[in-house]
Parts: C-alpha cells; sequence; structure tokens
C-alpha cells in the first residue's frame, strides 16, 4: 500500500467513533501495564502464582501506542491498572506520555497504594487526575490476612501521600466477603468520609480459579450493605453518576460519595462504555466473556503504520457481548481469567 493511501485510511478511522454492535458507544479504555504485584488478594489471585515472561508484554512504548490509537478512535478516559501498575518500572513516564495526548480527557490509575507513598506526587505531576486505591481493612491482621503480603501501613501512608498530591478525587475500593470483612463497612465509609475520599464496595466477581473460598457462601449484596449504611447514615441517590458500574449515592452533609459496584445483584452492562487492554496486547471486550483480539502481533508486525490495529480495534467493536452473566449460586470459576490478568 502507498504511503500516502495508508495515510488517509488510517485519517479516515481515526474520525470514527467506537459503537458497539448494541449502540453503545465506547469512550473508556482500562489498560493494564503489569500482571505481576506485589499482594496477593484472596479474591483476586491464587496464593502461587505463574507471572507472564518478560518478552510476552508490551513495551512501555508499545503501552503508549495503544493509548495514542484509542485517542484517535475517539477514547475519553483511560485508566492505568494491572496487576499492581506500581510495580512496572517506569509508570510515572508512561502515564506522562499518555496524559499529554491531545484528545484525552483524563488518565486515572487504581492502586493498591502498597508503593504509593513514594509515587503520588510523581504520578500527579505526570498528569494522573483520579485514583482508585484498593483496601479491604483497616485491622491490620485481617489486612494482611486478606492481601496475604500486604502491611496496612504502607497502604495509609499512600493515601496520606496521595491527598497530599492534590489528586482530583481519591476513590477507596472494598470488595466485601461476609465473614471477612461485612463487619468494617460503617467503618470503612467513616474512614473515607473522615479524609475526604469517596468509597465503592464492590461484589466479587468469579473470575479465575481460587480455593481459600467460597465466593458462593462469601457473596454479599449490595442492597444488604447499603441497609447497613442507612443505619448511621442519610443517603441520597446521586444525580451526578457518569456512565459505568458504579451506582452512587450521596451521604447528607458530607462532601463525599459512596458507590456500589454490583456485578450480580445490578447488572450493569447496558450502560457499558468501555474495553480493556491486557498488558499482553489482548482487547477484552467484556470483563465477563472471553471475546478479544490480539492487538500485539499488529503492534509488531507494523511498528510505522497504525491503520491494522485500529482497523483490527474499530472490527473488534462488533463482536462486543451484550452483557457477562456471572452467577452468585455458581462456585467454580466462569472465567478462567484471574484479575489480575483482566487489568481489574
Ligand atoms: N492492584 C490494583 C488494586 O488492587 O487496586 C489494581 C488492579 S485490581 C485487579 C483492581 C480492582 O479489582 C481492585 O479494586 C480489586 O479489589 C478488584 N478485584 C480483584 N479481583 C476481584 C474479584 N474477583 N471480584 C471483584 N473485584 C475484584
Ligand atoms: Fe494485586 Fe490488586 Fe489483585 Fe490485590 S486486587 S492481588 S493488589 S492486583
Amino acid at each position: 500500500m502507498t504511503q500516502s493511501l495508508t495515510q488517509s485510511l488510517t485519517q479516515s478511522l481515526a474520525q470514527r467513533e467506537l459503537i458497539d454492535g448494541f449502540g453503545r458507544r465506547v469512550d473508556y479504555v482500562r489498560l493494564s501495564v503489569t500482571d505481576r504485584c506485589d499482594f496477593r488478594c484472596v479474591y483476586c489471585m491464587a496464593e502461587d502464582m505463574t507471572f507472564l515472561p518478560r518478552a510476552d508484554i508490551l513495551s512501555l512504548e508499545e503501552l503508549h501506542r495503544v493509548a495514542r490509537v484509542f485517542v484517535a478512535l475517539g477514547v475519553k478516559r483511560i485508566r492505568l491498572t494491572g496487576g499492581e501498575p506500581l510495580v512496572r518500572p517506569g509508570i510515572e513516564k508512561l502515564a506522562g506520555w499518555i496524559a499529554a495526548e491531545p484528545g484525552l480527557d483524563e488518565l486515572t490509575l487504581t492502586t493498591n497504594a502498597g508503593r504509593l507513598a513514594s509515587k503520588a506526587a510523581a504520578l500527579r505531576a505526570a498528569g494522573v487526575r483520579r485514583l482508585n486505591i484498593s483496601l479491604d481493612s483497616l485491622d491490620e491482621a485481617r489486612f494482611h490476612a486478606l492481601t496475604r503480603t500486604g502491611k496496612l501501613a504502607d497502604v495509609l501512608a499512600g493515601i496520606q501521600a496521595a491527598r497530599d498530591a492534590g489528586f482530583e478525587r481519591i476513590r477507596l475500593n472494598s470488595v466485601i466477603m461476609r465473614g471477612r470483612n461485612e463487619d468494617e463497612v460503617l467503618g470503612l465509609t467513616a474512614f473515607a468520609l473522615d479524609n475526604n475520599l469517596d468509597i465503592a464496595f464492590i461484589e466479587e466477581m468469579p473470575l479465575g480459579a481460587i480455593d481459600e473460598h467460597s465466593r458462593a457462601e462469601m457473596f454479599v449484596s449490595s442492597d444488604e450493605l447499603r441497609a447497613t449504611l442507612a443505619q448511621r447514615y442519610t443517603l441520597v441517590p446521586a444525580t451526578d453518576s457518569t456512565a459505568g458500574p458504579s451506582r452512587y449515592w450521596h451521604v447528607a452533609g458530607a462532601a463525599n460519595r459512596v458507590g456500589f459496584i454490583s456485578p450480580h445483584s445490578h447488572n450493569f452492562c447496558h450502560l457499558c462504555n468501555r474495553v480493556r487492554v491486557t498488558v499482553e496486547g489482548r482487547l477484552l471486550l467484556c470483563l465477563g466473556n472471553e471475546h478479544s483480539v490480539d492487538l500485539k502481533p499488529l503492534l509488531r508486525d507494523y511498528p510505522d503504520d497504525d491503520q491494522p490495529v485500529m482497523a483490527a480495534i474499530v472490527a473488534a467493536m462488533d463482536n462486543k457481548p451484550e452483557r457477562h452473566h456471572f452467577r452468585v449460586d455458581d462456585d467454580s470459576e466462569q472465567l478462567v481469567r484471574f484479575m489480575n490478568m483482566t487489568g481489574g
């Protein structure tokens, strides 16, 4: 193909929006920068994990290229995730490159905060606007048991550093499991509100095989948690929620919000505006289905031509599934992928 034909094809693809077969506009990408992690959360990973060999993962330059191509296709928001994004060397540099892409409205990041104390200021300076921080317990021993390796003090120091660095919004994410931490819902909420943080409670999803606990037995629905919170707080449904899986509530008398991510009890698929890219360069079209496209060969075989990878992304939209089919009463893993491979 001549260079001018390639350029005009790339331009005409770039003028497209990503619309899937159900009319949903995809303008949000969750980009996984590593499958590795310094924690081993009981709902996310098996204790003994094998991680990808280095040759199989995208370089920082390739991750930047993926982000740039999606922005050219109309994507407005990118979230860096993993695995634990802060264990990837050069994460600050990558964040700076992506945040500088013209056309991107917002770069955000999800972290376990174990290493955030030393990285928060640099990430904020690089252009990361908002953070999600995972925190499932405020009890040191319990926190260690849930993460298998994490130290609560490091995470609390990371949260403080993030507050000091001036992120526009910080949200805690808490996966709640019966018998493990459902008695901490009020304490976690009070901690969030006292520290000017939002908080979202997440129903555990059946991603990857774990034998540490029965997901079915430990399921706690968002409605049950909301009833617990209503004993102490007046919750007012938020009308300013963005498209996405979280349903938010304002807390009367407080500046912050409480959210619920309820893949089991309140299906949110009709609002889905997102896709994920794994650190191997696999475009995942749905959190709860295996439909995917391997972008890595297109990135590596055409290092100077974005047209093939753009065309593959545009074509993939027709294969985005309508919805996930997670079942709370089924204790088998319903997807072979763990969340750390998925880009949570
Ligand atoms: N390591 C970072 C962290 O923990 O925030 C980012 C990646 S982690 C996979 C992203 C989010 O996925 C975390 O908030 C975590 O609690 C959540 N998560 C992991 N496994 C899950 C599961 N099986 N069900 C629901 N949420 C899960
Ligand atoms: Fe690591 Fe995040 Fe998974 Fe926990 S939830 S094991 S911190 S990737």
